[in-house]
Parts: structure tokens; sequence; C-alpha cells
């Protein structure tokens, strides 16, 4: 953060009268517990900013937002009383978190009108959060005029009072904690403790050995290098000082298990000629040229340029990035690739740290060029790091060097772009996870670097895809002359440099037979799957879109098991039409040959949103206008897709299925539209209806709901997060979100149970059908159909056809007793082993 400690002086950010902080109708601004300040009732439709700085902290209803400014004053405007409660209404945003913005820039626009209908009072407050370090003297004035000066800042001279572990003094609190997070307090628990004290309007703090950082940094809190079971001290100031701390100390205490892969070699073998030896990152045999990846090398930067243009030059390059990350994770999202998610989430808020942003900012304004100021802001930070002496954080480095070098792509208007040779092996001195994401694009056929470790991010990202990756093979793995022939045995973390043509022949060998295999299962895969008993066992594939329903019938799906519509226009601005929508299904339809497509109604909300298709700010959205339940408020569109899924054909092949239902009442009602709509289209028979259980109260009704519904679905990613009432998108509980729960199991069992009472089958389409662990469960429990990610047919249908249903059935009774996920899935390992 810069700290020059200059004065400052604040210009009004509103034009109106002028009061002082006791007038204000509200006890809390009145009292000074938020800080030292003043208010405006203002006259004009537009906030602006009182000073240049960054914006540190934006209310996602924009009713409220805090600069830091250039000297570390941290000041907080929040347009009217109580006006949280509007949810966003009367205020258009004009800029973003993590914006540097320059004194009278607009901020936010205002319908003054509005707001007054509907809220307290329109008494806007100007108040200095940090009053501790600063101090405020308001210019004496009955009337503010926006860019006029309201006031002056002047840092104080005395050290902050602090308060002692434990205590809590006015509005201020803090305690002490020891970290169990594995590895200490790394990116992704980092990113939890700022996405916690973002919640909260207090500031808060961690401290430790001498050092604080703010929670909203996560820049500083990496910086602390925090390890596990270091003691911190936390500590928040503001209104709601308590229930921050509460908070925070809850998700410091969360220990996130530590994804180490099993198969990691985690020492390094004794040296051999001819033969690099690092540690595996993901396991795998593979032979072919070996390509050198070089990062950016900047000429020296002649330090002639105008600092306004590097600065909107370094705002675009960063939005650039920003946007093509948002992107990367929508993707994610879409495959439930939790790791990747989480991965370029802590990217996003790395981009958007005020520490970076400031550091660079201030470098062109001392003359340097964007991408100068950039790189260096960023090796400040790496340096930071490394110099903490601890390999989990000496890892995140390497984050920092992926957005280093995106950034600098940007700047430079450079693609990523790289002519692969056929089956390369990549070799760098430290590939980023971006890299990673664009080689496994282009087909590398594996990865080699001389640092790096076996728990960053790139490994992770390198198992995910099953891309063999060696790390830490030293600097000489950089010397190997481009193209030249190489073997990567990655499970043994060697990269052998010449191996003769025995060599290169038996790992071709290995290769074929394992080719081989793949083939045999796939063409076995086209075959439906039955147990050895009989038992009969369709396993389908979910897609989003009609080339994944055309690899899902390549790999074999006995049909598409859920078709999530709200995916299908994902990237659309504007709302699809009746015609476009019978288009894509049809697509999807014709993709499948003679097979059966079942098509959900579009499930928006929650943690799905559609730029076509916005909706209110809930305060709990997972809790609200959710699936099935947006009819209620917008029935139109229901009856647009209804209308559009009529028309496909043969629509003997469409089967709609309905999201989040929680009664009968909903499905009747849908149902009773149908039969209209049917007989509107002049059509005699209305195609099958299911229904999703993924709410626990479908699950428990699910023999009500089997009488009106021609199946079940079961979603289990919906279904744990309500049983467990766990965020299924929460970094912090995703290790305990497991759907093979005793709970969970039990209300799948009720719900087999319930829908055989009609004769009625049950599928399931949430990740756990794609668990080869969970498939004997599955069938045990009476499920009979499985919707599985499109790669993974062939494995569950093999699966399958190793199973015995009754040995199943009996053996899955036995687990609904057990204590846990955890006991379940051991058990599940001992009955059914893996091959
Ligand atoms: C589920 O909740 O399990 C499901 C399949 O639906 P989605 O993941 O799309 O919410
Ligand atoms: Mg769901």
């Amino acid at each position: 953060m810069t700290n020059n400690n200059n004065d400052l002086t604040l210009n009004a950010p509103l034009t109106g009268p002028v009061r002082t902080l006791g007038n204000v109708p509200d006890e809390v601004f009145a009292s000074g517990a938020m800080g030292d300040g003043l208010a405006i009732d203002p006259l004009n439709d537009c906030l602006y900013a009182p000073c240049d700085g960054v914006v540190i902290h934006l209310a996602r209803t924009g009713h409220a937002l805090t600069l830091r400014a250039d000297n570390g004053a941290e000041i907080l405007l929040h347009v009217g009383i109580d006006t949280v409660e509007l949810k966003g209404e009367g205020f258009a945003l004009l800029v973003k978190e993590g914006a540097r913005v320059s004194s009278g820039q607009a901020l936010v626009r205002l319908d003054l009108d509005r707001i007054a209908r509907q809220c307290k009072s329109l008494i806007s407050l100007i108040i200095l959060t940090n009053s501790d370090q600063f101090e405020l003297r308001p210019f004496s004035m009955q009337m503010a005029t926006v860019g006029q000066p309201l006031m002056q800042v002047y840092p104080r001279h005395t050290s902050a009072t602090r308060t002692a572990p434990g205590a809590h003094t006015g509005n201020a609190a803090s305690a002490s904690i020891r970290i169990t997070h594995k590895g200490g307090l790394h990116a992704r628990p980092a990113a939890l403790i700022r996405k916690t004290a973002q919640g909260f309007s207090s500031q808060s703090h961690l401290h430790f050995a001498g050092k604080s950082a703010p929670c909203g940094s996560l820049i500083g809190l990496l910086g602390l290098g925090i390890g596990e079971q270091d003691e911190v001290r936390v500590s928040c100031q503001g209104e709601d000082s308590e229930a921050a701390l509460q908070a925070l100390l809850a998700a410091l205490s969360l220990a996130v298990p530590h994804k180490a892969p099993a198969t990691v070699a985690a020492q390094r073998a004794p040296a051999q000629a001819g033969v690099l030896q690092g540690v595996c990152a993901a396991p795998g045999l593979v032979c072919g040229p070996l390509w050198r990846m070089s990062s950016i090398e900047l000429p020296a930067d002649p330090r002639t340029h105008v600092a306004d243009e590097q600065l909107q030059q370094l705002d675009a390059a960063l939005e650039q990035v920003r946007g093509e990350i948002r992107r990367t994770l929508e993707h994610a999202r879409r495959r439930k690739d939790v790791d990747e998610e989480e991965i370029f989430a802590a990217h996003l808020a790395l981009l958007e740290d005020p520490a970076l942003l400031e550091a660079a900012t201030a470098a062109i304004e001392q003359g340097s060029a964007a991408t100068h100021a950039w790189r260096d802001a960023i090796q400040a930070q790496c340096a930071v790091l490394l110099g903490l002496g601890k390999p989990l954080f000496a890892e995140r480095a390497n984050d920092l060097r992926d957005l280093q070098q995106r950034v600098l792509r940007a700047l430079l208007g450079e693609a990523w772009q790289f002519e692969l040779p056929a089956g390369a092996i990549v070799a760098a001195h430290e590939l980023t996870p971006s890299d990673l994401l664009q080689l496994s694009e282009q087909n590398a056929a594996g990865l080699c670097m001389a640092e790096g470790g076996a728990t960053s991010h790139v490994a992770i990202l390198a198992r995910g895809k099953g891309l063999p990756c060696v790390v830490a093979l030293g600097s000489e793995v950089l010397d190997v002359p481009q193209g030249q022939r190489v073997v990567l045995d990655a499970a043994n973390g060697r990269l052998e440099l010449m191996p003769d043509d025995a060599r290169h022949a038996e790992v071709h060998q290995i290769r074929d037979a394992q080719k081989l295999q793949r083939q045999q299962q796939q063409a076995q895969a086209q075959t439906a799957a039955s147990t050895l008993d009989g038992v009969s066992v369709e396993v389908a594939a979910n897609v989003a879109s009609s080339s994944e329903a055309q690899m899902a019938y390549e790999n074999g799906a006995d049909g598409v098991g859920l078709l999530r519509t709200e995916f299908l226009f994902v990237e659309r601005r504007t709302a699809p039409d009746e015609q476009e929508q019978r288009q894509a299904y049809q697509a999807v339809l014709d993709a499948m040959g003679d097979k059966p497509v079942i098509i959900r109604t579009i499930d928006v909300g929650g943690d799905k949103q559609l730029d076509y298709l916005p909706l209110p700010a809930e305060a709990n959205p997972v809790l609200g206008l959710r699936g099935i339940r947006m009819a209620q408020v917008r029935p139109e569109l229901l009856d647009q897709q209804l209308r559009a899924l009529l028309q496909v054909s043969p629509l003997q092949r469409c089967r709609i299925l309905l999201p989040m239902v929680s009664e009968v009442d909903e499905l009747l009602h849908i149902r009773q539209r149908l039969d209209d709509l049917c007989a509107e289209l002049g059509l005699t028979q209305r195609p099958d209806l299911g229904v999703m259980i993924e709410v626990p109260a479908a699950a428990l009704m699910a023999e009500q709901l089997a009488e009106h519904a021609d199946f079940l679905s079961i979603g289990t990613n919906d279904l744990s997060q309500y049983t467990l009432a766990m965020d299924r998108d929460h970094a912090g509980l995703a290790a305990r979100v497991d759907a093979l729960h005793p709970a969970l199991l039990r209300l799948i069992a009720q719900t087999c149970a319930g829908a055989a009472k009609h004769g009625r089958w049950v599928g399931v389409c949430g990740a756990l059908a794609s668990d080869p662990l969970a498939t004997p469960v599955l069938v045990g429990l009476g499920v009979r159909e499985l919707s599985v990610s499109p790669p993974q047919i062939a494995e569950i249908k093999d699966r399958v056809r190793h199973l015995d249903a009754t040995q199943c059935r009996q053996l899955s009774q036995g687990l609904l007793n057990l204590s846990s996920a955890g006991a379940v899935r051991q058990a599940c390992h001992q009955h059914w082993p893996l091959s």
C-alpha cells in the first residue's frame, strides 16, 4: 500500500447542504463509530470521487464504496441511510472494485427520486474509516459543490492504539488463533479470508510476526507468510466488528485438506547419467520432441511516457485479462471442475489486489512504462513470497508470474500463440496455470519444469487433465536442444534425455497397449450395460450443447440424461426466441441418433446467472427464485421454452425435466400447462415429464411426486448443498460437500422406494453419478440410470458390468447406518475396490 504520509484534500463528492455527523438520522454514523466525517443532503444525481485513489470496496448494491487515497487514508462514501435494503435499485455503478479513479471521476449514478421514495433518508456520508491513523478537518461551509474542497486529511503521528488479544474496545474487536490450514495461509484459504472480510463493513487485519495486513488484500495476507500452526491475531474495527471477528475466526479455523496426489513421488531419486530427476506432479509415460517455452523479456524502459496514457493502457490490459479469467471460470463452473475454478478465482482476486495496483500505478506516475511497472510490481511481490522461505508460498509466486505474463501479453497486444510440434513435451522454467490450459488445448503430450512444486496449481490442473508433468528438474532442462527426442516418465519423476531406439520402442509399446485398452473399452461402450446378474443400467451423459451431445454419442452414451438449457445460450447478451430455442434443442436430438434426450427447463438463479436474464438481487440467491420457481415471476419464459420443446421431432425422444421442484402442486401446475400447450399445438400426446430430486423436500415427497411424474432424476449437487447446509461453491467446505454422506444415501434410498411404488424409474444426474466409487451404491439403492460426464461413459459402463446387483443391494443398506461420508467411502473401497 502506498503511504506517503501526505496531507490530502477531499473534494465534495456530491452537491448539497452540509451536515455534521451528529445530525445524521442514524445512530451508528452519528456516534462516529464508523470514523470521523461529514454528511451531505444530495441534490445532484451522481457520486464523484473526492480524491485520487483505488476503489478497495464496492457494495454489490452500489449504495456504498470505499476509496483508498494515495496517502493511505480510506474514505467510505455511503449514499442515503439504510439504502442497502434497496438491493441496488436506483444505483448504477460506473466503476469496479479495484479500479483506480481520479478526483472528480463519476463513480455511481443515482436515481434520487427512486431512492428517496424507498429509503429513510437521502443524507449521504463521507467517512474517514481509518481515523486512528488520520485526522480530519472539515472546511467550514453550509453548502457543498461537487469538486470543491470539503475537508482536509492529515496523518496522525502517534501509533495506532492496539487492543490486547481477546479484548474489545468500543467498536474494535480482536482475538488470536492458531492456523490449522494445511500448509499455512496460502492463496486459496487467503481468498476465503478476503471473501469473508468483504461481507462486513468493518476493516479487518491479520497480525503476525510484527507485520500486519488488511484482510481485503490477498497479496498482503500472503506476504505475512503465515504457516501451519502459526498463531495470528485478527483485529476488526467498525460497526460490525464483533460479527466480522467471529466470521474470520471461523474461516481461519477451517482446515482445508491439502490435495496431495496419491501418486506423487515426493523425494528425488539419485541422479543417473542422461536422466534429469525431478518430482512427479502428474503421472504418465510419454515420449516426443522437447519444446522449450520462454517467457516475455522486456527491452530497457526509455521512461519517456505520458503517465495518463500508460495508466489507461494498464487499466485496459487488466480488464482484458479479468474478462479472460472470468470466461475460464465460467467454463470451469460448467464443467464442474472445482480445482480449476478455485485456482482462477484466486487469480481474479490477485488481479484485483489493491497492493499490486497501487505499486504499478505509483511506478507509472514516476515515469515507468505500464509494462515495466506491472512487471516490477509483480516481481516485488514474488520476492516477498520467495523470501519467506516456505515452499507453499514460493509456489504461489508462480500464480503471480502467470498474471505478470498475461497482463504483459495484453499490454503488448500479443496473443498466446505458439506453434507446438505434434506430441511435444514442453519444457519451461515454470509453467503457469493459463499456459497449461493453452498447452492442453494444443495437445501437448507432457510437461517438465526446471522449478515448481507438486502442490502447485499447475500440478493440480495437470492431474485433472491427465497430462504427465514433472517439476523441479533443475535448470539443465532448459539447456536441452529444441526438438531433441526425450522420454518423460512422470510417475518416477524422470526426464530421459537420450532414450535409445529400444527405450523409445518400449515407451511406444506401453502407450499402444494403453491406447488399445481404451479403444476396447470404447468399443464396449456402445453396448448397453447390465450387471453380472442381469440388471440393466442406462449410462447417459450430461451435456450443455449439441457438440457435447455429439461427443457423448461417440463415447457410447445411451442417451442424454441432462441437457442444462441455461448453458445453451450462455454467451448471449439477448434472450433467444422460441425458434432459436427449438433449433438448439433439435440439434441435440439430432446429435443423439435414436437415443432419448432429457431436456431440463431453464435453471437460473443461485450460482447460475445469465446476462440476458437479469434477476432481482436476492439476500439468499440459492434459497430464492431459482429453477422452476422462476415460473412464479416470469411464467411467459417457461411457456416459451415449453412451446419450443414441444416442436422438436420426434417428440417421443424428448423428455422434459423440471429443476428445483419442492412440492407436488408445482409439478401439477406445469403438467397442466404442458397439456394446454399440447392442445394448442394440436398434439395428442405429451412428452414424458420428470422431476429433479435436488431439495430434501422432494426426496421426502418422492412417492407423492412419482404418482404424477413419469420419472425422477436425482441432482446430487444441489441435494448435497441443501441437505448438508453447505454451499456447493464454498472453497472451505468443498471437501465436505460429499454426496456419499449417509444422509444423502438415505434420501436416495427413499426416492427409489417412493418411485418404485408407482413403477417409475430413478436416475442420477448430479456429479455422484460420475464417481465410479459410488456406482455400486447407487445401483444397490435402486437407481437405474446414471447420467455422467461424456469422457466417463466407458469407465462407468465397465464398472456396472462387474457388479452383482443383489450383493450391491445388501451391502448398500449397511452404508445407510454409517457415521460420515468418509466412512462410506472407506466401506466402498473395501466392498468394491476400484481397479
Ligand atoms: C444437481 O444439482 O445435481 C444438478 C444436476 O443440477 P445442477 O448441477 O445443474 O444444479
Ligand atoms: Mg441442481
